[in-house]
């Protein structure tokens, strides 16, 4: 299984924005700018693991997996498999196995000859019911029974096995999934986000796997990057994401519910919000600087005496046996979460504690973490 490298890639589009309403001389005219989905971006994947990529709508992903295929070119910059550039490795030797968000499966086509479509222009069908048999193991699912139906007469969830199935057929040596599980109900995406685990572990086939679902991301990866507009913003495993972000972007939009993050300033040796003050704060910073103080709700403490909040509403979260307790403090949200002891009024007026060594601090210019 190859290890793959981006080195400095970079692809625009180009995009049509509308022209400023205010411009006379170009009223209504429509102008063409150059959209980065991805600059200048370089990434490690390595043989074997699978690597989550998780993001907002639009920051990349999609262009990322397509670039990793091979199927658009970058603009610049390079990608190598085992440190062969991809431009020098033939289509047919790639090894790629895709699997997208809709299935991509050929409609005319009988299930069994979608999985076994590879093998039949190989002129290897003999290899087909062997093949089905060992992905039925693999998967731990049962597909006979859709063996000989069209996709169109298919579920989602049962579309999505088959290509999932077919990607299998192929043998591939890369494994690339586009927020494959996006189209399912709920109840199917968590079915399916089990089958894939197995089939991941089994093959240990170097993959990426693209989400905008943290929960997805950190069920299947191994590590995961963090995308925003066409970079990444950091990668590592689960409790590095989640205990040493290195922005607010990824503080906020890495765990659930996000980190609060309040509006201050460096007030020599304490933090000043708009409502409350906190000291001490980490020496070194500057006066006057702009700063966001971040807390992750499970870290906030209900005690007596303390920050004041009032309390919007609550929501109980029975498996984990906590309620989250959504608040406001002064004109700011705050969510904490709280043991199922704990009662609450909405309207009610609680007092909160900050431990000082589950605060984090971003500057508030770069957003980047200081403290
Ligand atoms: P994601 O998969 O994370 O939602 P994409 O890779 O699909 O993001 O898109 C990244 C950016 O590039 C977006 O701003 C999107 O609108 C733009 N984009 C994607 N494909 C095209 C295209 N074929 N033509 C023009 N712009 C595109
Ligand atoms: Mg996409």
């Amino acid at each position: 299984m190859p290890t793959i490298i981006l080195r400095h890639v970079t692809k625009r589009y180009e995009g049509t924005r509308r022209a400023p309403e205010k411009d006379e001389t170009n009223k209504g005219s429509e102008t063409v700018e150059q959209v980065y989905a991805l600059n200048d971006l370089s990434l490690l994947i390595r043989n074997g693991e699978t690597l989550g990529i998780l993001g907002p709508s639009g920051c990349g992903k999609t262009t990322l997996l397509k670039i990793i295929a091979g199927v658009l070119p970058p603009d610049s910059g390079e990608v190598f498999y085992d440190n062969v550039s991809l431009k020098d490795i033939p289509a047919g030797e790639r090894g790629i196995g895709m699997v997208f968000q809709n299935y991509a499966l050929y409609p005319h086509m009988e299930a069994w000859l979608n999985i076994g479509f590879y093998d039949v222009i190989h002129k290897q069908p003999e290899k087909i019911p062997e093949r089905i048999e060992h992905i039925v193991k693999v998967m731990g699912v049962d597909l006979k029974h859709l063996l000989s139906r069209k996709p169109p007469t298919l579920s989602g969830g049962e579309q999505q096995r088959v290509a999932v199935a077919r990607c299998l057929a192929r043998d591939p040596k890369v494994f690339l999934f586009d927020e494959p599980l996006s189209s399912l109900d709920a109840r199917l995406r968590v079915e399916t986000r089990l089958q894939l685990h197995r089939l991941l572990r089994h093959y240990q086939i170097t993959s990426v796997y693209v989400t905008h679902d943290q929960t997805e991301a950190m069920a299947l990866a191994h590590r995961i990057a963090i995308m925003r507009d066409g970079k990444i913003e950091q990668i590592g495993t689960v409790q590095a994401l989640y205990e040493t972000p290195v922005s607010a972007f990824v503080a906020q939009f890495f765990g659930t519910p996000p980190m609060n993050l309040f509006e201050g300033w460096i007030m020599q040796d304490h933090w000043e919000g708009r409502s409350f003050d906190v000291s001490p704060i980490r020496p070194g910073l500057t006066s006057g600087q702009g700063v966001w103080l971040g807390i992750r709700p499970e870290h906030v403490e209900i005690v007596e005496s303390g920050i004041a909040a009032k309390v919007d509403f609550v929501e109980p979260i029975l498996t984990q046996q906590r309620q989250l307790v959504y608040l406001k403090i002064g004109s700011q949200s705050c969510i904490a979460a709280a043991g199922l002891e704990h009662s609450f009024e909405i309207g009610q007026t609680i007092h909160l504690h900050f431990p000082t060594e589950r605060l984090y601090l971003f500057d508030k210019k770069t957003d980047a973490r200081i403290g």
